[in-house]
């Protein structure tokens, strides 16, 4: 057996920089914490090399007294936390009183540091943790910390160092995870001496977004707001035009920090299902603000993962929230959005707070229904445990009888489709349609024009609405399945003469191990022995034979899936093929009354915009777009 020794300092913060310290990117983040920590108000970094060869953090913020210099560079050293009962209310960024003895360790390092009440800096130099100083120097109050050669003593790490572009990339992404969620302060970043970000102080939060990714993403912004107990949510989701392939415009804060959250980027992804195509990622800017002692920050040598006490309930609060937010905010595609110029918002009481200037003008513009239908109490549709707001829904079953009155403009009777109505095959132009009663005082404006039998052209309160038919009653047909799904009220047509169906042996078998998830859906199997299935019953929105589709399509995605995708996902996507294959499809021809239909459910959809795969179902050409194209304006 091998003699058990104590490590000496050197090699212990060699080890914590390992863990710590992974790349230049990690030097920048744990020295711009610092410079926030100590209440500065300008904070500059400056990079060569990717920070391969130098780092540079200053700041003018409280400063460190010459006396306590070499204590800042030991490690395990802190004027952050006290003692053990301190790490549940930590406020600052820091607090393991890790980073600069790490740094110092494997780095050439210079920290030059002055407090308010003393005449002169003083400056301490530490050669992969050899120490020099500290000396008087003169410097303004603050603090510059300059690292050089970072991994010059850990060469296998410096080996895994990519490209200065690479590192610079980190870096950068790095430096704005800080500097996004504190706009009241003045960041900048250079590399090779080029100025690569200057992001003045602003008082909100959109201004800072807006100084970091532009107008055109800032546009999009559609500002979101939530308290439940003492947690707030709040920030900004992107419209579900503005969308990425991969995650990394998701940015969520705590209390602040920048964190990742598995859970709650699976809230996020949820939030938008169905509005974003396959593959696509939504972009959002999200903080969370709550008492330390409801979140352990204490479980991540970064602390870019932490541990909340009630993860489930924030995971309903960020879905709900932006859900419900989607709900009453119009989603309507543009062909062109129309240059906006910000307004002020209401002010936000919080220091990093913003109003959006959308959320006052086109954000916030509720699904407007100009119709006078009585709605019935809308049953709950289950969106992971959460409720939206919207709490009108299902259309009244009293209809007064088919009446609509066509005026030469166009102008018709608003049809109430009442529940039973989507029977299939009561289309008087022969495509599957819905019945129409007329409701007794809501008129709906259209020029009712169907183009090449799969566009619908009529007119919205700012523009052109060019509609897709198939889309457009997909969705319509998807929401009224779901509702009716879950609140178990689905319309099922029995079959006298039952359907039989030819099978694979493993087919039938994966049909038979979900017969209770294909009741559930309204598609009543059973076994005829061999490879057959029977068909008792299939929902009556569906024609019989697109049940047979369905449910071979169903059995497929059974197979596939494999035990892998959740009951509820299947469901769902089940859903989406039973909507598409009863929706009208592109090169129906549609009658007026069936027009005005599509148009009235349009009005009752949660979500108008998107079909079930997150395809637009409409797009608008603003007046103003078109005045400007035919020279107008
Ligand atoms: P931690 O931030 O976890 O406390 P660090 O090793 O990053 O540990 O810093 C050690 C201490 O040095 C801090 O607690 C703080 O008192 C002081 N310090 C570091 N950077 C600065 C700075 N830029 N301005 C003022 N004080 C600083
Ligand atoms: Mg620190």
């Amino acid at each position: 057996m091998s003699e058990i020794r104590q490590l000496s300092a050197s090699v212990i913060n060699k080890i914590a920089a390992g863990e710590v310290i992974e790349r230049p990117a990690s030097v920048v983040k744990e020295l711009v914490e610092n410079a926030v920590d100590a209440g500065a108000r300008r904070i500059d970094v400056s990079v060569e090399k990717g920070g391969l060869q130098l780092i540079r953090v200053s700041d003018d913020g409280s400063g460190i007294d010459a006396r306590q210099l070499v204590l800042a560079l030991a490690s395990h050293a802190t004027s952050k936390i006290h003692d053990a009962d301190d790490l549940f209310s930590v406020l600052t960024m820091g607090f393991r009183g890790e980073a600069l003895a790490s740094i110092a360790e494997i780095s050439q390092l210079t920290l030059i540091s002055r407090t308010a009440d003393s005449d002169a800096a003083a400056i301490l130099e530490s050669n992969g943790g050899q120490l020099q100083g500290p000396r008087p120097i003169g410097a303004a109050v603050g603090t510059s910390a300059e690292i050089r050669n970072l991994f010059f003593n850990t060469p296998v790490r410096r080996k895994f160092m990519r490209t200065p572009q690479t590192e610079m990339g980190h870096v950068s992404e790095a430096f704005l995870r800080i500097a996004i969620p504190h706009p009241e302060i003045h960041f900048t970043l250079r590399h090779n001496d080029r100025t690569v970000q200057d992001l003045p102080p602003v008082d909100n939060w959109k201004q800072r977004l807006t100084a970091v990714f532009g107008c055109e993403l800032a546009e999009q912004l559609i500002w979101i707001e939530n308290t439940d107990g003492e947690t707030r949510l709040w920030g900004f989701a992107a419209d579900p035009v503005c969308h990425r392939g991969n995650n990394r415009m998701q940015y969520l804060f705590l209390n602040r920090r920048h964190i990742r959250d598995r859970s709650l980027q699976h809230a996020l992804g949820e939030a938008y299902r169905g509005l974003l195509l396959h593959g696509r990622h939504p972009v959002a800017f999200l903080q969370l603000e709550m008492p330390p002692n409801a979140v352990d920050v204490n479980v991540h040598p970064s602390k870019l993962e932490v541990r909340f006490e009630h993860s489930q309930r924030l995971y309903s609060q960020v879905l709900g929230t932006l859900r419900s937010k989607f709900l009453s905010t119009d989603l309507t595609a543009r062909v062109e959005q129309p240059h906006r110029q910000p307004v002020a918002g209401p002010g936000v009481p919080d220091p990093g707070g913003g109003e959006s200037p959308l959320s006052s003008n086109s954000a916030d513009r509720t699904n407007q229904s100009r119709l006078h239908l009585d709605y019935g109490p809308r049953p709950d549709v289950d969106f992971g445990g959460v409720v939206p707001g919207r709490d009108q829904w299902a259309v009244s079953q009293e209809g007064v009888g088919v009446s609509e009155t066509v005026s030469g403009e166009g102008e018709f009777a608003a049809a109430d489709l009442t529940d039973d109505s989507a029977a299939p095959g009561s289309s008087s132009s022969g495509a599957p349609s819905m019945a129409i009663r007329s409701a007794a005082d809501a008129t709906y404006t259209f020029q009712g024009m169907q183009a090449h039998n799969r566009y619908l052209i009529t007119e919205s309160e700012d523009g052109v609405l060019v509609i897709d038919q198939h889309a457009l009653h997909e969705r319509i047909l998807y929401e009224r399945f779901r509702e009716k799904v879950l609140s178990g009220r689905l319309e099922v047509q029995r079959l006298l003469v039952p359907e039989t169906l030819t099978m694979t042996p493993s087919e039938v078998a994966v049909a038979l191990e979900n017969q209770d998830l294909l009741h559930e859906l309204g598609i009543e199997i059973e076994h005829f022995g061999g490879d057959t299935l029977v068909i008792n019953a299939y929902p009556t929105m569906l024609a019989k034979s697109g049940a047979a589709e369905v449910l071979r399509w169903a059995v497929d995605r059974l197979i596939t899936n494999d035990g892998r995708a959740e009951r509820r996902d299947l469901i769902d996507d089940i859903l989406h093929m039973m909507s598409c294959k009863a929706a009208v499809k592109a090169g129906d021809p549609l009658g007026p009354e069936e027009i005005t239909a599509l148009l009235e459910y349009r009005e009752l959809c949660q979500d108008a915009h998107h079909c079930p795969h997150g395809r637009p179902t409409s797009l608008v050409f603003t007046r103003q777009e078109l005045d400007r194209r035919f020279q107008r304006i």
